[in-house]
């Protein structure tokens, strides 16, 4: 596939093309074993292979030390949104949250449910174009955990430091995991749902300090709780086999290219490039405050809806596609994900300036 376009989606995002002809060339017979991944017993010898695969290759590859725990887990973020209160708010009855976009006040809305969740800090009045400084976090003292979203997909902020807290560490990795090194060490609870950067929807990873299982409410549903998940090895129930083995093969390919270190040079690398585009266009602002920037989504805009539009479809011609923002954003959004190519940065860098030359005119 020569002219494949350039997928800027912001989830399910892109995968690498090799890794999506390995799954097809594995697609009936997976290694001689006669049958598809998806027609395996999860607990078979050949699917216990190619779980166990994936897990030491993601503990691997984010060095994640033996005092935490890998999950895989289903419901996507947005089940962890419920997780996270019914297993960590104990006895303390109360968290944190750092409210920087969508998903963050969707997670601190959930939590509400099960417990008394102080907001630390809402920057609505600014549309989210920043990440709060951490002198503007009214952390509580008795708090069981500090939740907040280290990369914010719809308004394309990124934290750029790591909030010091009294209470245990929980964040939202959702749209940046496996893009850099993490120091996994600093978290109680990291979780991430794989379809913005690691795998096709369906599974969620979630790494958990082991001495934080067990504190769960007992109405916490058992597929929810992260001791039973534990306990079981993340098979109480059938897992999400499918996106599993994708995942596996996702982390090889990973693997292959350098690991997470090298994934955060060419993030950097492609963010910067449509950045740098943007910075010297007189027609596209690009709102985030730079210190907040994100380099997985990309925020845009032009100020006109009709030119917006025009740059969106034009795109789409060209082989750039998904670059329309989100509905609550409007304007442009592009996502640059780990299997996006350093080309796809240039080539839509390149589209941008045209775009205006050609608006000028
Ligand atoms: C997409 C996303 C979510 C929601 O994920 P689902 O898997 O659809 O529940 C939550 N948080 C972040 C940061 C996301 O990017």
């Amino acid at each position: 596939m020569e002219n494949r376009p350039y997928n800027f989606s912001a989830g399910p995002g892109v995968l690498p093309l090799s890794v999506l002809e390995t799954a097809k060339s594995e697609m009936t017979n997976w290694h001689g074993s006669g049958m598809s991944v998806m027609e395996m017993s999860h607990r078979g010898k050949e699917f216990l292979e190619i779980f166990n695969d994936a897990k030491s290759r993601l503990i691997s590859l984010l060095n994640i030390p033996d005092t935490h725990e890998v999950l895989f887990m289903q419901g996507g973020a947005t089940a962890q949104f419920a997780s996270v209160p019914l297993n960590l708010l104990g006895d303390k009855k109360s968290a944190d949250y750092a409210v920087t976009g969508n998903f963050s006040g969707l997670s601190a809305k959930e939590a509400k449910k099960y417990g008394e969740i102080n907001i630390v800090a809402d920057l609505k009045s600014e549309n989210y174009n920043r990440i709060p400084r951490s002198d503007e976090l009214n952390i509580s003292e008795n708090a069981a955990y500090f939740h907040y979203c280290a990369n914010n997909t719809i308004y394309g902020t990124a934290w750029d430091y790591i909030p010091e807290t009294k209470s245990v560490l929980v964040c939202d990795m959702s749209s940046e995991m496996l893009s850099k090194p993490i120091d996994v060490s600093k978290y109680g609870l990291i979780y991430a749902g794989a379809q913005k950067n690691m795998a096709p929807a369906g599974l969620t990873i979630v790494i958990i300090d082991k001495s934080l299982l067990g504190h769960e409410m007992p109405i916490t549903p058992q597929v929810m709780s992260y001791k039973k998940m534990a306990e079981k090895d993340s098979m109480l129930n059938t897992p999400p086999c499918w996106c599993i083995y994708m995942l596996g093969l996702v982390l090889k390919w990973v693997e292959e290219n350098g690991g997470v270190s090298a994934m955060e040079k060419l993030k950097r690398e492609r963010s910067s490039i449509v950045y740098k585009a943007l910075d010297e266009s007189k027609i596209f602002t690009a709102p985030v405050e730079k210190s907040s920037r994100s380099d997985m989504n990309v925020r845009f805009y032009t100020g006109n809806d009709d030119l917006d539009k025009k740059f969106i479809d034009g795109a789409k011609m060209r082989g750039l596609l998904s670059v329309k923002g989100h509905r609550l954003t409007g304007g442009m959004r592009a996502s640059l994900y780990n299997a996006m190519p350093i080309e796809g940065a240039i080539k839509l860098a390149e589209y941008i300036k045209e775009f205006e030359v050609e608006e000028n005119a």
